[in-house]
């Protein structure tokens, strides 16, 4: 008798603190436990560079330059399901402060001005990528299936969630169990 096909999951950072990471990271000894029901595409514990097809896709952060729309999309066209993970991919969380800045000012502070840093000027290598005007919640460039709120969501809520998603039932995460800590 064929072994059931393990199904395929994959992550990302855009634009976040990688503290959505360090959540997943977190949920300890079911680690093993999801990687008995998951082969690992682009993620913590991998070097895969780009995703393939997936089945699970979590991206953590919003999105903030040329490149998160790239990789995001990228995402979406591999990844069966998607979920945003986190209050950043949600709604930009923390990096969309910065939305009602003037960018150009925002960055001729930072790397004009900032005392400690060279006057080097705004760094305008080709090779990075552009930044956006504004910070955007990943909904706003993809469809997106399901929104794992917190920041970051604990590891308890995203073992919860992986595990009613793994198990083909619809996740429910009960309210008391979302935090912003
Ligand atoms: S939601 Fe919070 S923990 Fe997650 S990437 Fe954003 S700032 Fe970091």
């Amino acid at each position: 008798m064929n072994e059931a096909r393990k199904l395929r999951l994959a992550t990302v950072s855009l634009g976040g603190c990688f503290g959505c990471h360090m959540s997943l990271m977190d949920i300890d000894e079911h680690l093993i436990e999801l990687a008995g029901k998951v082969e690992f595409d682009r993620s913590p514990l991998t070097d895969i560079k780009h995703c393939g097809p997936c089945d699970i896709g979590l991206i953590e952060g919003g999105v903030c330059n040329a490149e998160n729309v790239h990789v995001l999309r990228e995402f979406r066209t591999h990844c069966r399901t998607l979920v945003a993970l986190g209050a950043c991919a949600i709604n930009g969380g923390l990096p969309a402060q910065r939305n009602h800045l003037d960018l150009g000012q925002c960055m001729r502070a930072v790397y004009g001005s900032r005392p400690g840093m060279d006057a080097g000027g705004i760094p305008d290598d080709p090779e990075l990528p552009l930044p956006l005007d504004k910070v955007h919640p990943i909904h706003e460039v993809v469809r997106v299936d399901y929104f794992l709120p917190g920041c970051p969501p604990s590891g308890e809520v995203i073992w919860a969630f992986l595990s009613d998603l793994l198990a083909g039932r619809t996740p429910r995460i009960e309210h008391p169990a979302l935090r912003f800590d």
